[in-house]
């Protein structure tokens, strides 16, 4: 037969995929142990669906292809630089390019002649990549097919499925675990969407990279929250990107201001990784292929029309992007707490009226927000909202607020 390999590799470029690497249908067992660890550590608290048992069978290929011999692993590159990102869309934004200095300097206000806006983890500029994925996987399958002339057996998963998909991409070479665990690609970064097909294809494997981080400790020591609590290991309950997506409650009140200005993800320890920087000043990658874009997608969003948005407005305004998996209630909580670390007075009649709001998470944070900026107008609004509050959680957030509106 021609070689097998050859064969998928071709059809996965031409499918789009930017990287492509094999792997057995082995049992990932030194992964599902270090994923056992952390849960029961309590470093995935706060993520009802990542148990013991998704985590056993996302380990054993077989389990979930019955005869399942390779993993065919991929990767798309989602990389866009802001520059380009902002000329395709009427936006407002006010500074530049991601990095460490930008990541500082930004958060210091980003109000002047503009309004108050809160910025977005780079993967959700493009449209959810999900069915993007999913459809470039079931094409390579189908070309599969076609180049031998019989069925394939396949499973396709994106990060929504069972299998550890990092563990996956390295064991087939795509990249290295870097110490913030993204997966790390020397010409990409960390900037890929990762994808695999279990198959019954017996592929010969790719070995995986003989690279690491060496003595880079960047991502954990500019990581604003702490969240990556030794080399490898990520504190989900502290990482911004799990307390503006996943969670469903409260950000808790001593985290509320390291979350700075993101409302949806936190790029920083991947902005900060010489990988990163040295993959973008080789020019690479420019998505060859470019994911769709959204075309209202940016890099920030204006927190006070998102804090007025009706859950009709919300739907329109953010269908097939990734920040649906927020929903309109987590992202106004998440507005708030934006507004209140920009600290922009201008915002206080939107939080005022975000204080009505049918939502008591909205109200409390709404609540913390006005609390942070302070002033008089500020605590006049929260003097009123006392009176007709009677959600317990909301008026001890209004108490704590006023009190630190009056420096106390
Ligand atoms: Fe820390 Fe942000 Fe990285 Fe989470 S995404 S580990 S909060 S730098
Ligand atoms: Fe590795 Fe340094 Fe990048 Fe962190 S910042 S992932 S330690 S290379």
């Amino acid at each position: 037969m021609t070689d097998l390999k050859s064969i998928v590799t071709t059809q996965a470029r031409a499918a789009g995929f930017d990287l492509v690497g094999v792997t057995s249908a082995d049992d990932f067992a030194a992964d599902r142990d270090a994923a056992l660890e952390r849960i029961r550590e309590g470093r995935m608290d706060g993520l009802p669906w990542y148990t013991e048992s998704r985590v056993m069978r996302g380990t054993s290929p077989a389990e979930l292809l019955p005869g399942a011999r390779s993993i065919i692993c991929l990767g798309l590159s989602y990389w866009q630089d802001a520059d380009a990102a902002r000329s395709s869309t009427s936006s407002r934004l006010t500074d530049g390019d991601s990095g460490r200095r930008e990541s500082d300097s930004r958060f210091r206000g980003n109000g002047g002649a503009h309004s108050s806006l809160g910025r977005v983890a780079r993967y959700a500029w493009v449209r959810d990549y999900h069915r993007a994925m999913k459809r470039r996987m079931r094409e390579l399958v189908r070309a599969l097919e076609r180049e031998m002339s019989s069925e394939v057996a396949a499973r396709w998963y994106v990060d929504d499925g069972p299998m550890l998909d990092r563990a996956a991409a390295n064991r087939a070479g795509i990249g290295w675990f870097g110490k913030n665990s993204n997966i790390l690609n020397p010409l990409f970064g960390s900037w890929v969407f990762l994808g695999q097909i279990i198959t019954d294809l017996d592929l010969e494997p790719d070995a995986p990279l003989k690279k690491s981080c060496g003595n880079c400790t960047r991502c954990i020591d500019d990581c604003p929250t702490g969240a990556i609590v030794a080399p490898y290991v990520v504190d989900n309950p502290r990482c911004i990107s799990y307390l503006t997506i996943e969670n469903r409650g409260a950000i808790p009140r001593e985290m509320r201001p390291l979350v700075q200005d993101w409302v949806f993800g936190c790029d920083i320890c991947q902005d900060v990784c010489p990988v990163n920087r040295k993959a973008r000043e080789a020019g690479q990658p420019i998505p060859p292929v470019a994911l769709d874009r959204d075309p209202d997608a940016q890099e920030r969003i204006d927190l006070v029309q998102l804090l007025e948005m009706s859950e009709d407005e919300f739907r329109q305004r953010f269908a097939g992007s990734s920040i649906m998996r927020a929903k309109r209630v987590g992202m106004q909580r998440n507005a708030c707490v934006a507004l209140g670390n920009i600290g922009d007075e201008s915002a206080v009649p939107a939080l005022a009226a975000a204080l009505a709001s049918a939502e008591p998470l909205v109200r409390g944070h709404a609540a913390w927000a006005l609390g942070r900026i302070g002033g008089s107008q500020a605590a006049a609004v929260l003097s009123g909202a006392a009176s007709a509050e009677t959600d317990a959680a909301v008026l001890e957030e209004i108490r704590q607020a006023l009190a630190e509106s009056a420096g106390g």
